[in-house]
């Protein structure tokens, strides 16, 4: 939630009254303590400063350890060196976390407000309940205690201040001392016996003591890290594992898609994802996902080269970036102009780039090097995905179509009737009509021309038919030189119409054969019977229904002379 612009102003004008004045009131009540040299103070304010800017990140949360160094900051030289030292590291870290950006500034004076009162509150509580600067810890049980009350209550004080400012400035509601504040408060209790560690090793061997301890903690914050991060890398590797699973079980393109792009934008922040798709010598966009909605593919295909997803498909690599300046030069085709973050990653299925996959985010540095990775398995996953998806939607378009013609077949037309005919029944549709069309003497025409002409003239009859029909029903080739017409919600009359239709579009224009005996073109006319028969007035099931077509289209049709239309009639 973005902080008011007065709110700012009012934090620049505290910290401007505030920390200045309470430095100066230190320095005077409770001077520094100088009992070492420069250098020593020197070693202490660089410890502090390489602490603050080695974060360590525990589920994406920096969590700063220089509580202990603070400790013994303090312990050692005083307040006022401590509050110094603290402001220091305030400073270096939010330069390090790069946080403060446009409209961003006053997050310095507010952070540096709230360390100044914490170190000054829980020094002078120290100092109240009869604390001092310099004291012996090793020798002296209850100075030991009351380090220990001041570093546990400047803990708490932190804690305590920090949920403060996101209540009243950053106005968030949810608590703060949920996971986030155990996993931190463990952390930092771990530390503080280093704190105290180092204080007394530093009375005894000097500024060497920040040598055996700092080297052992930095160590430790690196193990952390990569302990963390790997933890990281495992939870978004068995979680792309789990989508390769679901996106195998997908049998449609679309769906295969669609659960990609779902679970993508799941794991990483993306506002904007494009699929493209390599087609000849162009990579072609085939989903265009912008802040969550499915847009339109109008955007011209790239050539190999071309742009950031060209580079992609030619180098067969991966590109990420994580700011504008860093691809502004390359983009040739169209990109968002809020875009800041791009991951761009070739899809590579049996070694052969098929597409490029473009994510993009309006954040600076969005994306994560080892992401990367992940990304890369699971575009393998989408792709062999996309080959099966595909693979079977073409054997099933086979398996429902005839190879002749690309009519629908038999199989696939009669488990249409029993669905159209079971919405008939459930008073979904009012009538269902049937054509059944079968062509005179084609024996004859087979005879005479060759099977191959008879084929040519089965071909051009379903396009006619087709084309006639139109999306007022569905045409099937029901056997050899059979057609059917199912045609739902059409009366008797309307479906009579039609077949008469039918009829005249194939006895009065000739059809053409490429492939005679005698290798010339050739006009053939034929003629076809047809039956009608309507449900529910002719009919109570789907088979009585074909029956009854047919019934009328040997005896009414056929048997009365052929080319002409015929009605079942009971
Ligand atoms: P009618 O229907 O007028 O009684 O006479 P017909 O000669 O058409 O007889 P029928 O319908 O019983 O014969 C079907 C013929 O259609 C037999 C076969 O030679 C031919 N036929 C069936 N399927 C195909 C095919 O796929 N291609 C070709 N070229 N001919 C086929
Ligand atoms: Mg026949
Ligand atoms: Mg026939």
């Amino acid at each position: 939630m973005p902080v008011k612009p007065q709110v700012q102003k009012t934090i620049f004008l505290v910290w401007f009254l505030l920390v200045p004045a309470g430095l100066w009131y230190t320095y005077i009540h409770y001077p520094p303590h100088f009992t070492g040299n420069w250098v020593d103070i020197l070693a202490f304010l660089l410890l502090t400063l390489a602490v603050a800017s080695m974060p360590i990140v525990i589920n994406d949360m920096f969590i700063f350890l220089i509580q202990w160094v603070a400790l013994a900051t303090f312990l050692k030289f005083g307040l006022f060196v401590e509050i110094l030292f603290a402001q220091a590291a305030v400073i270096s870290l939010l330069v390090r976390l790069r946080i403060l950006k446009n409209g961003q500034l006053f997050r310095l004076p507010l952070n540096l407000i709230m360390f100044f009162i914490v170190s000054f509150v829980s020094g002078i509580i120290y100092f109240l309940i009869g604390g001092e600067t310099g004291s012996s810890l090793s020798h002296d049980r209850h100075a030991l205690m009351l380090a220990v009350v001041y570093a546990v209550l400047s803990y708490l004080l932190n804690q305590i201040i920090i949920s403060f400012n996101l209540f009243f400035i950053y106005k968030r509601k949810e608590s703060y001392f949920g996971k986030d504040f155990f996993v931190e408060t463990i952390t930092t209790l771990i530390t503080l016996p280093i704190g105290i560690m180092l204080y007394i090793l530093y009375k005894q061997v000097g500024i060497l003591a920040i040598v055996f301890v700092g080297i052992p903690f930095v160590s430790l914050s690196i193990v952390f890290n990569l302990y963390y991060s790997s933890q990281k890398i495992n939870a978004y590797l068995q979680k792309a594992a789990e989508i390769g699973h679901q996106l195998a079980e997908r049998l449609n393109v679309n769906d295969v898609i669609h659960l990609f792009i779902q679970k993508l934008s799941e794991m990483l922040p993306v506002d904007y994802a494009y699929i493209l798709e390599v087609s000849g010598d162009e990579l072609k966009l085939i989903r265009r996902i912008e802040s969550g909605t499915v847009m339109a593919n109008d955007v011209k295909p790239l050539k190999k080269n071309e742009g950031i997803s060209g580079m992609v498909w030619a180098k067969r690599k991966a590109f990420l970036f994580s700011a504008k300046m860093e691809w502004r030069g390359l983009v040739s085709g169209y990109i968002p102009s809020d875009v800041e973050s791009i991951l761009c990653v070739p899809i590579v299925s049996s070694k052969k780039v098929t597409g490029v996959l473009l994510l993009a985010s309006k954040k600076k540095r969005a994306y994560e090097k080892f992401q990367h990775m992940i990304i890369d398995i699971l575009c393998s996953h989408f792709a062999v995905a996309m080959e099966n998806a595909r693979h079977y939607e073409q054997t099933k378009r086979q398996s429902e179509r005839c190879a002749l013609t690309k009519l629908y077949n038999y199989r696939y037309f009669e488990n249409m009737l029993t669905e159209e005919f079971e919405k008939m029944t459930g008073f979904e549709r009012e009538t269902l009509s049937l054509i059944i069309l079968d062509i005179d003497h084609f024996k004859e025409v087979n005879d005479t021309y060759g099977h191959q002409s008879g084929n040519e003239i089965l071909i051009e009859l379903a396009n006619r038919v087709s084309k006639l029909v139109g999306a007022r029903g569905t045409v099937a080739r029901y056997g050899g030189e059979e057609f059917v017409v199912l045609l739902p919600d059409t009366s008797k009359e309307e479906a009579y119409q039609m077949a008469e239709h039918i009829r005249q579009s194939v006895a009065n224009w000739p059809f053409t054969l490429q492939q005679s005996l005698d290798q010339k073109q050739q006009q053939v006319r034929i003629t076809a019977s047809i039956g009608v028969a309507t449900a529910p007035e002719d009919a109570e099931d789907a088979l009585a229904l074909i029956r009854h077509a047919d019934r009328a289209l040997y005896v009414g049709a056929k048997r009365a002379g052929r080319n002409r239309v015929a009605e079942y009639v009971k």
